[in-house]
């Protein structure tokens, strides 16, 4: 048995899930799979019977095969799992065991978040979450490296370590901002103005308790200062690197029944998606993101769609993007281990431009629907779509990720962008 790290429980209060059989976790997701599942697999014997290799190999990983609609090859038509059928819950990959939970392990802990590309976790149905750390433990220790592996704490900024408490210092003021009674639109904006700041601020002579007196004069003036900067529209050039964000944020390459496509090809063609994303703009329609997503929305359409403030659900709304984003911040997906080894800062400015990304998906949502104002159940569908990706998409811990970023700090870009969103 390996010695596990401590896992922390989600400090998010109220924050609950339990499975209730939805099946969209394996009718659209791509699972990744670790040795331990291809041994697995392969001792299983499937093969033969399904007549093809379950497993595919996609950019030198390996994967679940998918059928043509992006289902798992595993998924029955009843919505049940033929692996759990067969051989029980833990034959099966351990991805599949484990979500939703997430852990983001540091030098001496493993934290425990949980994902909202689950249905269940984004309705907030089931069982609290922080009385789940056994279950999570129970299964990590079938073969998650999280939790034995310890992994490097996640510096405050690049090339700037962290000291004691200042991380956890801006978490607290952070989830004291988000849970602030005040609008969304104006949480949201701060939020932006506090990760631009931040990013462009330079620090190393700022440490320990000067930095945290820095933050407590920030986050202290914040709600004072910001009707004291007022914004502009969004530029041409912002608004193509957010759409091109918003790309990056959905995409997902799909190791399909005939076999993964091979290099050069899904290369080639995520570059065509990327540029039609950046150009998009009044009559174009929007490039597909897949299954239960509108197709032949213009992006024209989607900006004829109203902001969430005007939406009849805006509390409901409020409290789902409140909880995913405190639940982000307070589950350590948001730097670190569990974002791309991003710091502190850099990985609070991607969750903003995520936050952004999630407002634009649900009007473009409501857009396929012909409501004229987002509804809960498209920032629903927005929140889990985005949420899939963080952490997961290789590319959004990448170098065109951080050049979009890079640009949009420097001219104001987050909070404008954030705005017309919200
Ligand atoms: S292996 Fe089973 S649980 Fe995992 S995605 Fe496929 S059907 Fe779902």
């Amino acid at each position: 048995m390996p010695i596990s790290l401590p896992i922390l429980p989600l400090a998010t209060p109220g924050q609950r899930y339990s499975c209730h059989g939805c099946g969209n976790c394996c009718r659209d997701f791509t699972v990744q799979l670790r040795d331990a599942d291809v041994v697995r697999l392969h001792a299983q014997g499937w093969e033969a019977r399904i007549g093809c290799d379950p497993i595919v190999r996609f950019r030198g990983k390996r994967y679940l095969r998918q059928r043509e609609d992006g289902a798992c090859i595993f998924l029955l038509a009843d919505g049940r799992c033929q692996v759990h059928g067969e051989f029980g819950f833990e034959a099966k990959p351990i991805a599949c065991q484990l979500f939703p939970y997430m852990l983001a392990p540091t030098e001496s802990t493993s934290q425990m978040g949980v994902s909202f590309a689950c249905q269940s976790v984004v309705e907030n149905r089931g069982k609290l979450l922080c009385d789940q750390t056994a279950d999570a433990l129970r299964i990590a220790l079938r073969g998650v490296s999280e939790v034995v592996r310890p992994a490097r704490a996640a510096p405050l900024a690049r090339g700037r370590a962290a000291e004691p408490n200042e991380v956890e210092s801006l978490t607290r003021h952070l989830v004291g901002w988000i849970a602030r009674d005040a609008p969304l639109s104006e949480r949201l904006d701060g939020l932006a103005w506090m990760s631009q700041t931040l990013a462009s601020a330079r620090l190393g002579g700022v440490r320990g308790t000067r930095f945290i007196e820095l933050l407590d004069l920030l986050f202290g003036s914040l709600a004072g200062e910001l009707p004291h900067h007022p914004l502009a529209t969004a530029t041409p050039r912002q608004v193509s690197l957010f759409q091109n964000a918003i790309f990056a944020r959905t995409e997902d390459p799909k190791p399909i029944a005939h076999g993964a496509p091979g290099r050069v090809v899904s290369t080639i063609s995520q570059l065509r998606r990327s540029r039609a994303w950046r150009r998009g703009r009044d009559a174009m329609s929007v490039p597909s993101i897949g299954v239960g997503w509108p197709i032949a929305v213009t992006f024209d359409g989607v900006a004829h769609v109203d902001r969430i403030r005007a939406s009849t659900e805006r509390v409901e709304c409020d409290e789902l993007l409140s909880r995913w984003l405190r639940t982000s911040i307070e589950g350590g997906r948001v730097w670190g281990s569990s974002y791309y080894g991003w710091s502190v800062i850099d990985g609070l400015c991607a969750l903003t431009l995520s936050a952004a990304a999630v407002g634009w998906l649900a009007r473009f949502h409501a857009a396929g629907s012909s409501r004229e104002r987002p509804g809960l159940v498209d920032v629903q569908a927005a929140v889990g779509r985005i949420d899939r990706s963080a952490g997961r998409a290789v590319w959004l811990g990448g170098w065109s990720e951080r050049m979009r970023m890079a640009y949009l700090i420097e001219q104001n870009g987050l909070r404008r962008i954030v705005a017309a969103q919200y």
